[in-house]
């Protein structure tokens, strides 16, 4: 009689991979030898199966799936005591920065469009396309003489129905391509996260629990190293929600008004209205926020914890032009240059286009497969996994 003898598991690393990650930021890694220490001073790493060690061997072996398969990727938030804590220099947060980066195209609805959105010579192509359709809707739809008519009236270049018929199919379309990444993105960690087989019931307090969170930055109110994100980041997601918002109230007054349901203040607002009131605040915070995370990202002091690939500058200049564009079409029309207010919100439009209708396929989806991970985390309690749940140890 012979003894059964089990086969080794056996290793396939993707070389390409780990080129991958070294190239989008996480080029350091090589440099880790195991010590433990970034695990050891993440505030938010569970006491078992902790992060982010685990993550950076299997980075070094070019353990892709094993790697995009992990939740652990997402809960962190990058906020670098790993990194100022490592006696060797291999950057565990720019490593994991750098796998989440590569996660937009893993998991993006539209193939082809994740390819699109993962390098810098598909830009024009990407731009191309909203300059064309908001030339389009301005020729088919402005009032003739908008340019030299006195009040400068935006609308009259961009009627509000016309602006619906551009962005409402390309927010469907980023809506649905969401939709389709956060079921393949769901699939995958829910099969190779710690604790994944249980998750059966309780998805909707998971959520509540997740979004208040978020709301209250709380993760991010504990990092040491780079404390002074929490701010910048906190302002400019209230200011980016308020002008949401005001974007939106807009839309709803106008078609109240073209309803004839009730008769409501038409643009351009006054400057002491409540929405317009609401806007200028979130535009102030937002720009705030952002110009602080630019100063320190590309600034002399630089943050040196979080890294600065294609993805991550591509998010912040698209979300900061949008903001600022946004802010001087308001300054330009209040000290009636026309063409220049004309042409500055002509602009706006297009990199709002460019923000929202991409917006699952860049980095700007980090917010749903963030919230995504930290719910799935929370519905299997993560913080309290078992130390013998073998499902991703290594
Ligand atoms: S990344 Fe640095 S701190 Fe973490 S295990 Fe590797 S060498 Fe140690
Ligand atoms: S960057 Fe912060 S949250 Fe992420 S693993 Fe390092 S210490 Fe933890």
């Amino acid at each position: 009689m012979t003894d059964k003898v089990e086969s080794p598991d056996v290793i396939e690393p993707d070389m390409a991979f780990v080129r991958r990650i070294m190239e989008n930021g996480g080029h350091t890694l090589k440099k880790c030898f195991q010590c433990g220490n970034c695990s050891v001073v993440c505030e938010i790493s569970p006491d078992n199966v902790p992060f982010p060690r685990k993550e950076m061997v299997w980075a070094q072996w070019g353990l892709k799936d094993k790697l995009l398969a992990n939740a652990d990727i997402w809960i962190c938030h990058g906020c670098g005591d790993c990194t100022a804590h490592c006696p060797c220099g291999a950057k565990p947060a720019d490593v994991l920065a750098a796998v989440r980066n590569i996660s937009f195209s893993k998991y993006a609805g539209v193939e082809a469009m994740g390819r699109m959105l993962s390098s810098p010579s598909y830009l024009p192509v990407l731009f191309l396309v909203p300059a064309i359709l908001i030339t389009a809707m301005i020729f088919f739809a402005s009032k003739p003489g908008f340019m030299s008519a006195n009040p400068i009236v935006f609308s009259n270049m961009a009627p509000v129905h016309a602006i619906d018929m551009v962005f409402v199919p390309a927010v469907l379309f980023a809506a649905v391509s969401a939709m389709l990444g956060i079921k393949k993105f769901w699939t995958a960690i829910a099969k190779g996260s710690p604790g994944g087989a249980r998750i059966s019931s309780g998805l909707g307090k998971a959520a509540a629990v997740t979004a208040l969170g978020i709301l209250k930055h709380e993760k991010l109110g504990k990092c040491v190293t780079n404390a002074p994100r929490f701010l910048s980041h906190l302002m400019t997601m209230y200011g980016f929600l308020a002008l949401t918002a005001t974007t939106s109230l807009v839309a709803v007054m106008y078609w109240i008004n073209k309803l004839a349901i009730a008769e409501v203040a038409t643009t351009p607002l006054l400057l002491l209205h409540p929405v317009k009131i609401l806007g200028n605040l979130g535009a102030l915070a937002a720009v705030t926020g952002v110009t602080l995370i630019v100063a320190r990202r590309y600034g002399g002091s630089g943050e040196k914890t979080d890294g600065t690939g294609y993805y991550d500058s591509h998010f912040i200049f698209i979300l900061y032009g949008t903001i600022l564009t946004g802010i001087l079409s308001e300054l330009f029309r209040l000290a009636d240059v026309a063409a220049v207010a004309f042409w500055t919100y002509y602009v706006h439009l297009v990199l709002v286009f460019t923000l929202l209708a991409y917006a699952p396929f860049s980095k700007f989806a980090h917010m749903i497969y963030r919230f995504v991970a930290m719910m799935y985390a929370n519905s299997v309690d993560r913080a309290k996994e078992r130390i013998d749940d073998k499902t991703v140890r290594l």
